[in-house]
């Protein structure tokens, strides 16, 4: 039997460990074409709160009572699909348990980038190729730009900050509390503001004085107000997330909106799937920037299956630096 997270209720507000259950299951037999995979690492991320709302979105809900998941790397132990051995380390979608029965064409064997098999869900996965394409696609970000990154310290935002140092941007990253701040600084943010300690406003009025040319923006609310505030002329915003509004229970509102006519505002939202025909590019770049040491990986690795909901709550409390994983 293996054992998965199944989604027991659905939250209002902030999810708390009593929306989640974890129980026995039993797995279908190994059709043709089918894999079964032994899961070594679990992403959670925090595009998965959506899922727990039942609404319509670009990806479904989970279903009540259902297993969840989500982005994994595991082991192959078993194998009725050409191309795929016992051994293979690949890439799927059945997480939040310890062991999935998946169609092959749904998982992918792990490129051979010489790279640590749970780097492909954080800085050579989906979290990086967003950070890689949101601001070099979607915000158009260029040498010479004043970029400002929120959640600077998290998973995507860590890897924008490195990846605009690379291309010669000036940086400002947001993030809550000294600790992270300090590290965004060590990724060589020319600025960084701890958002806990002073309005988002203030602040970034401070750390830019002559405004910004780009925006990555990973929380929305109150950040992208103040960005908007602080747009330069022909701003480009990559719009990626927007965390603060997860688990809120009312809309927020944006001061600053009509900056957006003024200073010819390009705002842009972007879903890293849509990426996928391109990730050779990304593979190539970041293998290349891993390589060099002009980005390095940070994780925040929270050991064993049972942990998995509590990985996921400390998303919303700031828990991780850098991609949040839970070994199994
Ligand atoms: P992170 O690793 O950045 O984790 C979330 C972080 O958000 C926390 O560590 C916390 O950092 C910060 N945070 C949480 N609540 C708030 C809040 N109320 N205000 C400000 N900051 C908050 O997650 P990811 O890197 O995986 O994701 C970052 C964003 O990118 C998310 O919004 C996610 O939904 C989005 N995303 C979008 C994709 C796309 O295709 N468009 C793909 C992947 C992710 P701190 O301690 O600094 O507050």
């Amino acid at each position: 039997m293996a054992r998965a997270w199944h989604l027991k209720s659905r939250p209002e507000g902030t999810p708390t460990a009593d929306n989640f259950e974890l129980k026995e299951i039993a797995l279908p037999p190994l059709g043709e074409g089918m894999i079964r995979v032994r899961n070594h690492w679990l992403s959670v991320d925090p595009y998965m709160r959506g899922r727990m709302n039942d609404v319509k979105s670009y990806v479904p809900p989970f279903q009540l009572g259902e297993p969840m998941e989500g982005g994994a790397v595991g082991e192959v132990v078993e194998s009725k699909a050409d191309g795929f051995a016992p051994g293979d380390l690949v890439l799927h979608m059945g997480g939040w348990r310890d062991e999935a029965v998946v169609p092959a064409r749904a998982a992918t064997r792990l490129p051979d980038l010489g790279a640590e098999p749970q780097r492909f869900l954080g800085v050579l996965g989906t979290t990086g190729a967003t950070a890689y394409f949101g601001l070099l696609d979607a915000a158009t970000a260029k040498e010479g730009d004043i970029v400002f990154v929120s959640a600077a310290a998290g998973a995507v935002g860590s890897v924008a900050v490195q990846i605009a140092k690379a291309k010669g941007m000036t940086v400002i990253g947001s993030a809550g509390g000294e600790a992270k701040c300090d590290y965004v600084r060590s990724l060589g943010a020319d600025a960084v503001i701890d958002y806990r300690a002073a309005p988002i406003l203030k602040s970034l009025t401070a750390a830019a004085p002559e405004g910004i040319d780009v925006y990555f923006d990973n929380v929305g609310g109150s950040h992208l107000d103040a960005a908007l505030a602080l747009a330069r002329n022909n701003a480009r915003f990559a719009i990626c997330g927007m965390i603060e509004s997860y688990n809120a229970r009312e809309p927020s509102s944006l001061r600053f909106l009509m900056r957006i006519i003024a200073a010819r505002v390009r705002l842009k939202g972007f879903l890293v799937f849509d990426y996928q025909p391109r990730f050779d590019e990304f593979y190539r770049d970041m293998g290349a920037w891993l390589k060099s040491g002009a980005v390095k990986a940070e994780e925040t690795v929270v050991e064993g299956l049972k942990r998995t909901p509590e990985a996921f709550l400390g998303l919303f409390e700031g828990a991780n630096l850098g991609k949040m994983l839970v070994k199994l």
